[in-house]
């Protein structure tokens, strides 16, 4: 874990005297969560739980969950991500000790989790006592020309909703084990990609209901909030009726760079160069915010959603969010907080108070 010392501490501190907007981190472990809170991050703005799928033995489950064709099957086959999910949870809260945690519901492509080879396709038709063609037809179904565009994000817990449910579960029952244990912690659920009302809905439904029963099984309950990404243009253009459900925003600035341009996130590195070279673009959108733009769909969603609920909170958790000029935009746009990579957080920090005395000298 970093110190802080000297005149770098001594910044840092004169910072947080001034800086109004907060700084949290965006974190999947819980050494990266020690990492950022050793840095200042006031909370985690974004756990990605996707590489927790990625384990050997929990893609195995994933792939079965995917070739099951009933809702029993499927959720005996997330019954063993479970405790892990509860385990990887208590341990990012245990290291936030109590300040407010954002998790988001699982985001890949599908098209990662599906069994593309012979070898892992045998395997699996084996254990699961079905034909190797069964396993076949159903990597033929699931095939996706443009995956990033595809079956993803709240897309895929809503056509999975055992996925959205395993995850509450893991997520409020960690809640509890720490009240337990005397850590107090408030878990943000938040649904990625979302661009329709209904999208959120059927989530958002998935996930109460599930608290409610374990709330009932366990006879104690702790406090959470469902919020959404905001990273489909859509999203951002609708957001007075999300607003009317979430209770946060948080700007996917990474997504809707690359749905706004077009450009895909992945595969812009190719030719952004050779745009900025000859000076058809001045920056890469994705390191910097677009503000003439993006900018645009991020001021209009936080009005939008504001106008609805006024005290609506409104994050970013792009890479944006760590980035200086970016971090200032988000401070003018009346942004709660910015959420960055933890060895981003003290220049997001010492940006944050630098735009405070900034519009404070303008006043
Ligand atoms: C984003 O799209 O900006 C975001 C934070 O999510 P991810 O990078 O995981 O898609
Ligand atoms: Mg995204």
């Amino acid at each position: 874990e970093p110190e802080l010392s000297g005149e770098f501490a001594e910044i840092m501190k004169l910072s947080n005297k001034y800086a109004k907007m907060k700084v949290r981190t965006n974190a999947d472990t819980p050494k990266d969560a020690k990492i950022a809170r050793a840095f200042g991050a006031e909370g985690i703005g974004l756990t990605r739980t996707e590489h927790m799928f990625f384990e050997v033995d929990r893609i195995k489950a994933m792939r079965e969950m995917i070739l099951a064709d009933t809702v029993k099957g499927r959720k005996q086959a997330l019954q063993d991500l479970l405790p892990m999910q509860r385990t990887d949870f208590e341990g990012i809260f245990e290291a936030m000790e109590g300040l407010p945690v954002t998790i988001r519901l699982l985001d890949p492509p599908l098209h990662e989790f599906v069994p593309h080879q012979l070898a892992t396709q045998k395997e699996l038709a084996e254990e699961m006592h079905i034909p190797l063609q069964a396993v076949k037809n159903k990597v033929a179904e699931l095939e996706e020309f443009n995956p990033m565009l595809g079956h993803r994000g709240c897309r895929l817990g809503n056509t999975y909703p055992e996925i959205t449910e395993m995850q509450t579960r893991a997520i409020i029952e960690a809640a509890l084990n720490l009240k337990e244990r005397g850590i107090t912690c408030k878990p943000e659920i938040m649904v990625p990609l979302v661009g329709t009302v209904d999208e959120f809905i059927t989530q958002e439904c998935i996930i109460r209901d599930t608290a409610k029963i374990i709330f009932e099984e366990r006879n104690d309950k702790v406090e959470y909030s469902v919020g959404t990404m905001i990273e489909v243009p859509r999203a951002a253009l609708l957001a007075d009726k999300i607003a009317e459900h979430a209770d946060f925003f948080s700007f996917g600035t990474n997504d809707l760079t690359q749905m706004t341009f077009g450009y895909s996130r992945d595969d812009a590195g190719k030719f952004l160069p050779i745009y900025i070279q000859k000076g058809i673009l001045k920056v890469d959108p994705f390191e910097v915010l677009d503000q003439e733009g993006v900018g645009q769909l991020v001021k209009l969603g936080t009005e939008r959603g504001r106008s609805i609920k006024p005290n609506l909170k409104v994050g970013i958790c792009g890479e944006h969010g760590g980035e200086p000029s970016s971090v200032e935009f988000c401070y003018n746009t009346g942004m709660n907080y910015v959420s960055c990579s933890p060895f981003r957080v003290p220049i997001a920090r010492l940006v944050s108070a630098q735009a405070t005395i900034k519009a404070e000298r303008r006043v």
